[in-house]
């Protein structure tokens, strides 16, 4: 039981300073974490604010070179009708600018590396010149029909300076060769000649990837951060290959939920997966970098996009993962909190137990006390009990209430022993501070209990406290020693006093004679022919007959007579307040009485199974001046013999 509640002791002693350290530092891990997340999120607005600087300056500088080379007099002449350019000079040299033209293109492709191509298209939608980065020198324009091309529709309506912007090209995968396709954004702005007459349309394609290393350079500072770009569809603009959640590829859409919690704000924050998204949206027909262009044009629907930095949200672990010192802080206040709570509960148990022990051993001396086979209490100066055992209690037959600072213990002494019981404690306060008596004790219902009362004083530096005394019961040694008093004065064939009784009652009737003046007067008595008796029945029959005597004589005599057997068939009377005459008549009473009681002996014995006995008595007076019985027996043991001597069966007198 003691076992188990210490193994519940010792999971509280763990459990509560983990739930204690934790409660009392979670608000501070929380300041902590927020403090975290503000700096995140103030360095993933930082490395929006780059990323989308360097966006708009690439887009700013593609566009302004678009712009200038749109306005080269060569371009313009290369898109004049023939027979228009036939009016300006003859066709050799027309051929000679267009070979120009076409040099020029290409060193531009391979000094501008974020271009893959540049088409001149006339004003039907025919290509007239095409460079690309991969197909230098210059190769025949292809016959393709841009008429339709948004780039071509767009750019035709627009004004010099002006331009038009699509959206990242879609198609990653050319649909015959298999090979990816770099996705591309197409800038086209009208040409004009110097007549102010349409010529045209320029269409410059920007590499998507090469555009956007600018992006990815400026969040490069924080390896956790992902640029993040999606279109007004919700596509990805930029692929990414690293860790899940973006595994992506440009052009895959992103996920609903995802999309849906991309705020229509133009900043803000969305959540994805476990990562927190810091964005803004982007419209690239307001570049700030746009040199000296026009307006800038793009399909409506392909905008905004939303320019993004992710960054993993920060939580308690990488919190603590990315600092080692708070971890081990965290983990000594656990071990620490831990290690204190066993420790109290260790000790406090083994002080619980210590305690439990010193009760026990308390309540053990408490019943020795208490239940002790003998008395014990306490008294004050006054002998008031201030203490007594319930042993005692018992005894005496009060209950602790009714005696403890109430009674004087002296009151509980019979008045017949009190004297004995002051003399044996007068020297207690005294400087042997010790007293014993034998006296004894009147219980609640009057009963005399026989006690010897041993008691000591104690004292302190200032005098006397209290008495401490052992009561001790000699009910029973009593009882045992009147046992052995009686049986020491008892005959035991008879039943009656013996001789040393016979001494015992005399001198008390002696005494009492001298004190009242009253006669005392002495028979004694012994069978006739006796012997014969045993001899011719046996002796068991002599000691029927000496019992059915004792019957006999004990029948015939008063509550006071004495009778005792003097030994062998010899008895002897004491009459109390007996004189002469009156002791003479119980003699002859009593010799009548058992010469005419005989023994029942049985039919084996006698022929009527009684046998007749008689007695022969001496009776005298014990004199006032005797002190004890001796002479009395003597004179009449004298008158016995003459009553033998006159035959038995006679009582005789024995005159002083
Ligand atoms: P008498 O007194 O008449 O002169 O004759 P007696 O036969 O009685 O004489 P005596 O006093 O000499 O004999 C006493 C006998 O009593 C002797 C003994 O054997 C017998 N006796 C003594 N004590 C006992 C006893 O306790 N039981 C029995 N059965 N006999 C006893
Ligand atoms: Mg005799
Ligand atoms: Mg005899």
């Amino acid at each position: 039981m003691a076992h188990r509640t210490l193994q519940a002791r010792l999971v509280l002693a763990v459990v509560i300073p983990i739930i204690l350290v934790t409660a009392s530092l979670y608000p501070i891990f929380r300041s902590h974490l927020a403090a975290k997340q503000d700096g995140a999120q103030a360095s993933a607005e930082a490395m929006l604010e780059a990323g989308h600087e360097s966006l708009q300056r690439g887009m700013g500088e593609s566009v302004s070179l678009v712009l200038a080379t749109a306005e080269t007099p060569l371009l313009q002449h290369h898109l004049t009708p023939p027979e228009a350019a036939a009016s300006h000079g003859d066709l050799a040299s027309a051929g000679l600018a267009d070979e120009r033209l076409e040099a020029q293109f290409d060193t531009l492709l391979r000094h501008y590396a974020r271009y893959t191509k540049v088409v001149l298209i006339d004003t039907q939608g025919r290509e007239r010149l095409r460079v690309t980065r991969h197909t230098s020198p210059a190769r025949p324009p292809l016959a393709v029909d841009h008429a339709e091309a948004d780039y071509f529709r767009e750019a035709m309506k627009l004004f010099p300076r002006d331009l038009y912007v699509s959206p990242p090209g879609r198609g990653r995968h050319s649909g015959h060769t298999g090979k990816e396709v770099v996705p591309v954004i197409d800038i086209a702005t009208p040409v004009f000649g110097a007549d102010g007459q349409r010529l045209g349309v320029l269409l410059f394609s920007l590499d998507w990837h090469y555009l956007t290393a600018g992006l990815r350079h400026s969040l490069s500072i924080d390896t956790n951060a992902q640029p993040v770009m999606i279109d007004a569809q919700g596509n990805w603009l930029l692929s990414m290959t690293t860790e899940p959640p973006f595994d992506i590829d440009y052009g895959d859409p992103i996920p609903t939920a995802f999309r849906e919690s991309l705020a229509t704000a133009e900043r803000g924050q969305a959540e994805f997966d476990d990562h927190r998204i810091q964005f803004r949206t982007i419209d690239i027909r307001n570049l700030e970098h746009r040199g000296l262009a026009g307006m800038t044009h793009s399909l409506s629907d392909y905008h905004p996009w939303w320019l993004g930095v992710a960054m993993p949200k920060p939580d308690l672990a990488t919190l603590l993962a990315d600092d080692i010192a708070p971890l081990m802080i965290l983990t000594l206040l656990y071990g620490l909190s831990v290690a204190f709570g066993i420790f109290w509960v260790l000790s406090s148990h083994r002080q619980l137990r210590l305690k439990w022990e010193a009760q026990q051993r308390a309540r053990e001396v408490r019943d020795l006390y208490e239940n002790a086979p003998c008395g014990y209490h306490s008294l004050d100066s006054s002998g008031r009990v201030v203490k007594m055992n319930h042993t005692e209690l018992e005894w005496l037959g009060y209950r602790a209430e009714e005696v403890i600072g109430k009674r004087h213990y002296r009151d509980f002494v019979s008045p017949a022993t009190r004297a004995a019981f002051d003399a044996g404690f007068r020297n207690v306060l005294g400087p042997s501070r010790e007293g014993m008596a034998e006296c004894e004790l009147i219980t609640r219902s009057g009963q005399a209990l026989p006690v010897v009362i041993q008691g000591t004083a104690y004292t302190n530096r200032l005098g006397f406290v209290h008495s401490r005394a052992m009561v001790f019961d000699l009910t029973e040694r009593k009882r045992l020693e009147e046992t052995l008093a009686r049986q020491a004065m008892t005959d035991p064939l008879t039943g009656l006093g013996n001789r040393r009784y016979l001494e015992d009652q005399a001198a008390k009737e002696i005494a009492r004679a001298q004190r009242s003046g009253e006669a005392l007067s002495l028979i004694a008595v012994d069978l006739d022919r006796f012997k014969r008796i045993n001899d011719e029945y046996g002796h068991d029959v002599g000691d029927l007959v000496l019992q059915t005597f004792a019957e006999t004589a004990k029948s015939r005599l008063r509550e006071g007579d004495v009778l005792c057997r003097m030994g062998g068939e010899e008895f002897a009377i004491l009459l109390p307040s007996t004189a002469k005459a009156q002791a003479m008549r119980v003699a002859e009473r009593l010799r009548q009485a058992i010469e005419t009681t005989p023994v029942p002996v049985g039919q084996d014995v006698s022929e009527d199974g009684l046998l007749h006995y008689t007695a022969s008595l001496g009776v005298t007076l014990v004199m006032a001046q005797e002190t004890n019985l001796k002479s009395a027996i003597k004179r009449a043991d004298r008158g016995l013999y003459a009553a033998k001597e006159k035959g038995r069966n006679q009582a005789w007198w024995q005159a002083v």
